[in-house]
């Protein structure tokens, strides 16, 4: 055991290089994970494709990738919850321990946050090194497909679920694979109508399958009509997650009043909104960023165990050799979420 394989922004233009690497050191309070398959954010998109977030934050040469599923290779010393060979997925957001966010048990709000796979290596490799404080037991019911896409689905789940579903009526606005997610989870709590929305038909199609009550492609059916033809006046509850403000403008004007926004999708950061929607409605808005560390990741297995299933929003498999076909479908729009294998 010495060398590995790994995906590496190596040059700072379009691509990604697999390389041999050494196997990383792990330390003392560290897992070493034997990855077995992981998944492609719109993230590693952005780093594959070298736009000015990436050009701006990454630090070459580095490892990219923070969703996997992988077994517990080697362990440190001081490692006590983990056995070698447990199944394995973690949280892509090590956190300092020491600050007050972090002191109250609001992990996901550390201000000193360091991304896996963005500020240090990642998992797109044979082998990760994770504080074992990160790791997440895959159970056994939950299949390792599934788990390699964990951290998404915890995106989904976070957004979901904060605010209270039951009978509700809910807008998504883009259905990506996390807005998919989302309204197979709305389903599974207790909304009762759920309208998607997107401008790509491949997704909308998708959405189709996952129980929601619409999806449209908002080129050729007005969130509008839907109210209309569903006989309501407006949502009571709308997940952002196109990242579009023109998706956000309409969500905006389509909430009934003291309705609540739960935004994810990475909106321009100066995009101006009518402020007159959100006040004479008496909206509330909540921004959403990853997931609770643990309490979403506690909310997901048990939601697959009773019964939710996201398996559908998988839509493309690679080896990990052919990396470029699945970054490339990932750039077309024209897929949910896609896998790289690295047995
Ligand atoms: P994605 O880019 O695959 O999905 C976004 C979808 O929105 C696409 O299908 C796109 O066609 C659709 N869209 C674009 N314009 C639209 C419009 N006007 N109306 C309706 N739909 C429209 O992304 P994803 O992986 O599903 O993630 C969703 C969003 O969440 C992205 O913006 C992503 O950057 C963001 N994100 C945020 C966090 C966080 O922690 N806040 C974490 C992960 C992802
Ligand atoms: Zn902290």
């Amino acid at each position: 055991m010495s060398k590995m394989k790994s995906l590496v922004k190596r040059y700072k233009k379009k691509g990604l290089w697999l390389e041999e690497k050494e196997i990383p050191k792990y330390g003392s309070n560290d897992l070493l994970i034997k990855i077995k398959k992981t998944a492609i954010c719109g993230t590693d998109l952005h780093i594959y494709n070298w736009n000015p977030w990436a050009q701006q934050t990454i630090k070459t040469p580095i490892t990219i990738g923070h969703e996997f599923v992988g077994v517990v290779a080697e362990k440190g010393s001081e490692v006590k919850d983990f056995k070698i060979g447990d199944r394995v997925s973690g949280e892509g957001h090590i956190v300092c321990g020491r600050c007050r966010s972090c002191l109250a048990g609001r992990r996901h709000l550390c201000p000193n946050t360091i991304g896996v796979g963005v500020n240090r290596d990642g998992c797109f490799a044979q082998y990760l090194s994770l504080p074992a404080s990160n790791g997440w037991y895959v159970h056994p019911s939950i299949s390792s497909e599934t788990a390699a896409y964990f951290d998404p689905f915890g995106n989904a789940t976070h957004t979901a679920l904060s605010f209270a579903m039951v009978g509700e009526d809910v807008l998504i606005t883009g259905a990506g694979p996390i807005g998919i997610m989302a309204a197979a989870i709305c389903r599974h709590v207790g909304a009762r109508y759920i309208v998607i929305t997107d401008i790509n038909d491949y997704r909308v199609k998708l959405a189709r399958n996952m129980g929601v009550t619409k999806a449209i492609n908002v080129n050729q059916t007005s969130i509008e009509d839907c109210i209309k033809e569903l006989d309501m006046i407006g949502f009571d509850i709308g997940l952002e997650m196109s990242g579009n403000p023109v998706a956000f403008e309409s969500m905006l004007e389509n909430m009934y009043n003291g309705g609540r926004i739960a935004l994810l999708g990475l909106l321009p950061s100066m995009s101006k909104i009518d402020w007159n929607q959100v006040i004479f409605k008496g909206l509330y808005l909540k921004g959403i960023y990853g997931r609770e560390i643990f309490e979403t990741w506690y909310k997901m297995e048990v939601m697959l165990q009773s019964g939710l299933d996201i398996s559908p929003v998988l839509t493309h498999r690679f080896k990990c050799e052919d990396f470029a076909k699945g970054f490339e479908v990932m750039n077309s729009g024209n897929c949910g979420k896609v896998i790289l294998e690295w047995d």
